[in-house]
């Protein structure tokens, strides 16, 4: 196994599952599992350098968490604000409710929602009369979006939400790769309007993300990485090691190892966990093509500044779990996160911790910038929109650690491509957040599959059916 975060845990774990008489060696470059995923802990906050929590709706992380043991220490957002802010001319509003990412749910909240004028309004409602499109090919989420509800439903609603999720430019993303689900109401239905009315109902009230749906680990990310890494041998894990070269020959797979006592090692099998540039580094060697698919990927860089300050000092009553700022508005920051209100024990007793995300495709150069011009952005931003006052009692970068691959249009092709030039190489796998989500779910899943694939093409050892089935998926 080639590198330490949550897809590669979850692939070595996975393989020891299925077969424990394998023996498996996960090499990690840093001194520390769990790649992007890390928890700090200081001054009684929680702080996440990155993801803060995953979402249930798909099974892979909360059926991982189930089979090691560690559901119990998962928990749900906090019941009450489950809505987010969109900022409209300076002023927080509450997305309307039900306006799930991309499309509207319910009619009376964006009839009243002052965050789009009437004009804008009238045209997203024709949604419902604009027939489907003829050609099944990929398109960006932008063209998608103001094809069907028009350019301001996009700038206002849309593109902050989305730019938030993937810190990319909806022009170029992917909607086959990204939010398919949309695509698929649309073919399915004619218009998202009526397929988000033939839904079931949800009683619950909210909007943005669909907040009921996600957890967190109560000790943060870095708790759920440790109880992973918990449950494979220890001598199976070597930190600070990074690969540096891989080849196949005629002893098997050669790694060439740096920091290590010996040069190289073999195996019969690999799998590659790594981001898409250093795997494509990895697969220079191999295969020219895939290591040129896997190059091209773009990703996008952000930074995330946390602040914590005393409840008193900050006028809006943060009822919401976030704001997302418009590009339109042409603002500083991506997004605004209120940690402690999303989730218990995120702060100290009367104190709240905000996570500000600055960067993104759409203004790379800001995630750039050094920490003291990233903390003095936080902050300003922070006391124009929500009227906070005072110092923080606590202020803490996460320089670019949102190095987020970007699904452009034609991704999905591109990620066939890579999957048929890949069978040339029996004993190789690759899997990671370059492939099909960058999800914690989707990492889990894009492990635990190039796992079994390895186990199934008998190249690791075959796993027997027996032992297969028995792990309910
Ligand atoms: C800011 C941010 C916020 C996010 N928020 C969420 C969220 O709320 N919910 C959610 O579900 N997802 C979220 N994500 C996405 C998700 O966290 C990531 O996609 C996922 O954690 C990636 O895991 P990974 O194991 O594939 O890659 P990484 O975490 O990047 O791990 C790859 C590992 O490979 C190691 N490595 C690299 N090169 C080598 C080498 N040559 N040899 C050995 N080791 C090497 C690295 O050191 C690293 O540890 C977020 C991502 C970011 C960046």
């Amino acid at each position: 196994m080639i590198g330490g975060g949550i897809t590669g845990l979850a692939a070595a774990y996975r393989l020891l599952e299925l077969k424990p008489s394998l023996e498996v060696t996960l090499f990690e470059a840093a001194e520390r599992l769990g790649g992007v995923l890390r928890t700090v802990h200081k001054d009684g906050f929680l702080i996440e350098a990155a993801a803060d929590n995953f979402i249930t709706t798909v099974p892979w992380a909360i059926d991982l968490c189930r089979r090691i043991g560690f559901d119990d220490q998962l928990v749900p957002t906090n019941s009450g604000s489950r809505h987010a802010f969109v900022v409209r001319r300076g002023k927080l509003h509450h997305l309307p409710d039900g306006f799930v990412v991309m499309a509207p749910s319910k009619l009376w909240p964006i009839l009243t929602t002052p965050i789009l004028s009437p004009l804008g309004k009238l045209r997203m409602a024709c949604e419902y009369l604009i027939p489907r499109r003829r050609r099944t090919d990929d398109e960006s989420l932008a063209a998608f979006i103001r094809r069907r509800f028009g350019r301001e439903t996009y700038e206002r609603l849309v593109q902050p939400l989305v730019g938030g999720i993937y810190t990319g430019d909806p022009d170029k993303l992917s909607l086959r790769s990204t939010m398919s689900r949309f695509a698929d109401m649309e073919q399915q239905h004619g218009s998202l309007i009526r397929a988000m009315y033939k839904q079931p109902k949800r009683s619950e009230q909210g909007s943005g993300a669909r907040y009921s749906m996600f957890v967190a680990p109560r000790d943060g990310m870095s708790s759920l990485v440790a109880a992973i890494a918990a449950k494979l041998p220890a001598e199976s894990i070597r930190l600070g090691t990074p690969i540096t070269n891989l080849e196949r020959t005629e002893r098997g797979w050669m790694l060439s190892l740096l920091n290590a006592p010996e040069p190289n090692a073999y195996f019969d099998a690999v799998i590659v966990t790594t981001p898409a540039e250093p795997t494509s580094r990895l697969m220079e060697g191999i295969n020219e093509e895939l290591a040129s698919e896997l190059g091209e990927i773009h990703h996008a860089r952000c930074s995330i500044v946390s602040l914590g300050y005393p409840r008193e000092l900050i006028s809006h009553p943060l009822d919401g779990f976030g704001v997302v700022v418009p590009a339109i508005e042409r603002r500083r920051i991506l997004s605004a996160s209120f940690s402690s209100v999303k989730y218990p024990g995120r702060a100290p007793a009367d104190s709240v911790l905000i996570r500000v995300f600055i960067g993104g495709d759409c203004q790379a150069e800001l995630a750039d910038r050094a920490d003291e011009e990233l903390l003095r952005i936080a902050r300003e931003e922070l006391s124009q929109l929500l009227g906070v006052r005072g110092e923080p009692t606590l202020q803490c970068v996460s320089r670019r650690a949102a190095k987020m691959p970007q699904y452009f249009v034609g991704h999905a092709d591109k990620v066939s491509r890579m999957r048929n030039l890949l069978t040339r190489h029996p004993g190789l796998q690759l899997a990671g957040n370059a492939f099909d989500g960058v999800g914690i779910p989707n990492c889990i899943h894009s492990g635990e599959q190039a796992a079994e694939r390895l186990l199934s093409t008998g190249t690791a050892g075959s796993a027997t059916p027996n032992e297969c089935s028995s792990y309910s998926r």
